[in-house]
């Protein structure tokens, strides 16, 4: 299950090039981790740019990037590239 829906800045911001390799590394890294996204999200609209944010799980040093929208709550659905492989609402 999606977690906590987080109130912190931005970290950075990143192409849409670069988001969509993180993504597929991502999930390349975690089997089922294409499923739960797709069930959880839907899909991004077209943007240039990204925001990125640090990863909030204790002990991981990843990043969040945006992999979609929430379906129920106005906010962005973004997955941690790190360790911990969570995925978070921003
Ligand atoms: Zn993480």
């Amino acid at each position: 299950m999606t977690s906590n829906v987080g109130q912190s800045y931005p970290y950075t911001s990143e192409t849409e090039i670069d988001r969509a390799a993180a993504i597929a590394r991502v999930v390349a890294a975690h089997e089922g981790l294409a499923d739960t996204i797709r069930s959880e999200s839907t899909p991004l609209d077209e943007n240039d740019r990204w925001w990125v944010w640090k990863c909030p799980t204790k002990g991981c040093n990843g990043l969040l990037h945006a992999a979609g929208y929430a379906r129920e709550k106005h906010a962005v659905y973004v997955v941690c590239d790190g360790t911990c492989g969570k995925t978070f609402l921003r």
